[in-house]
């Protein structure tokens, strides 16, 4: 049995013009209009697949299929958002490829022995409500509902996922974590350059690494960038830019076992003749190793403190996010590794870089991903490509892992 590519490739194309951005790319911002137009269609299509459509009040989308038995449901999908300016792939493949299999399944007329569930999670991006991995993190029992429901949009202090999700229409009344599932499998493109460069079709993901953000204001004193002399300057660029360097610096002598990130700096005032009063930055930390990951915060901290006690200024320290690496149980990553040998497919066993559903479901049931290549490794980007052939190859992987676990007599 095989997955109808020409169908999950239409449906993949369908999903690309809600939002769409440019020729290739989509911009389908959680909890907006687009968001809400993406839900709507694939409630629909649950619907006519014959699924039992329950929505929490996270907004999580989930889509039952009755087994042979009562038992908990094989669960599987991903998030139908996107970054600002993303592609037509992340998240929604994994969700698609999961609609086609229970469509593969009805075209055969085939029962599982175990229920399936398909999920649509509310918010993975974390574009405009934090954290990201949202609807995930909830469903997991990791975050509070009504915290998460009082999460303020970055760019308006008047919304709130709460009100957002109310108008858009998915504020449903099913509890977060209601329904337990036997296992979550999750398909999704690398976003990375691996598979593509060692030609190889798919990545059984044994672990995802763990993240921590961190926000950082360096504080000095504005002044006069010509009448001010050295000695007297409490620079917070300066101050901020010697940071910089060590944290860029950090990870380029770990040679990968840990990264490090400044992806964002702002000084204020920000103007070209005065000296900056603050300096804000992220810092973003990953590794697989736990210890690693721990370290290396520290570290940085410690140098952070010294260098700007040092130059005789203060900062303050906002921790954003602390999700530990996850790593995924041996029966599950080996049953994606079945599927793919049965399918004559090569394959690698990888970690994933990015943060993923699955790294949260993890910690409500048994989970695992698998990856096909991302062209060149762009990802978070209108670029962001998978030929057809690694998206059906996907498909079909997930579609035997999955009935391998739910059992079909
Ligand atoms: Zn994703």
């Amino acid at each position: 049995m095989k997955i109808n590519a020409q169908r999950l490739l239409e449906n993949l194309d369908r999903y690309a013009q809600i939002g769409k951005m440019g020729e290739t790319g989509v911009e389908r911002i959680a909890l907006s209009k687009e968001d809400q137009q993406a839900r709507d269609l694939l409630k629909s299509q649950m619907i006519e697949a014959g699924l039992d459509v329950h929505v929490d009040r996270m907004g999580n989308m989930i889509g039952i299929r009755k087994g042979k038995q009562d038992d908990k449901p094989v669960a599987f999908g991903s998030h139908l958002d996107t970054v600002y300016a993303g592609g037509r792939f992340d998240g929604v493949l994994g969700v698609l490829a999961g609609l086609e299999l229970i469509q593969t399944l009805n075209d055969n007329q085939i029962e599982t022995d175990k229920p399936l569930a398909l999920i649509n999670f509310t918010n993975e991006e974390g574009v405009r409500f934090a954290p990201d991995m949202m609807g995930s993190h909830v469903y997991a029992g990791m975050a509070d509902l009504a915290e998460i429901l009082k999460s303020p949009a970055y760019d308006n202090a008047n919304e709130s996922v709460g009100s957002c999700l109310e108008a858009i229409g998915y504020a449903g009344e099913m509890d977060p974590g209601a329904i337990q599932f036997d296992a979550y499998y999750e398909l999704h493109i690398e976003q990375g350059p691996v598979l593509e460069l060692e030609q190889i079709d798919i990545g059984v993901v044994e672990q995802v690494q763990g993240i921590y953000w961190t926000r950082y204001t360096v504080k000095g004193e504005a002044n006069h960038a010509g009448t001010t002399p050295v000695y007297y300057r409490k620079d917070a660029g300066f101050t901020a830019a010697k940071l910089q360097q060590y944290i860029g610096e950090y990870c380029r002598k770990k040679e990968g076992s840990v990264l490090t990130t400044i992806g964002s700096i702002k000084f204020s005032p920000d103007a070209i003749n005065i000296v900056p009063d603050s300096a804000m930055f992220t810092l973003d930390v990953r590794s697989t190793n736990e210890t690693l990951l721990k370290k290396a915060q520290l570290e940085i901290d410690e140098f952070i403190t010294e260098t700007v006690e040092g130059d005789g200024l203060s900062f303050e320290r906002e921790e954003m996010v602390r999700f530990s690496p996850v790593r995924f149980p041996l029966v599950m990553t080996d049953s994606v590794q079945t599927a793919t040998k049965s399918l004559r497919l090569t394959y690698k066993r990888m970690p994933s870089g990015a943060g993923h559903d699955a790294q949260m479901m993890a910690h409500h049931c048994p989970s695992t991903m698998i990856f096909i290549p991302s062209v060149r490794g762009i990802s978070h980007n209108i670029a962001e490509y998978s030929h057809d052939r690694d998206v059906e190859n996907g498909a079909n992987v997930l579609l035997q892992a999955v009935i391998g676990r739910s059992g079909i007599s």
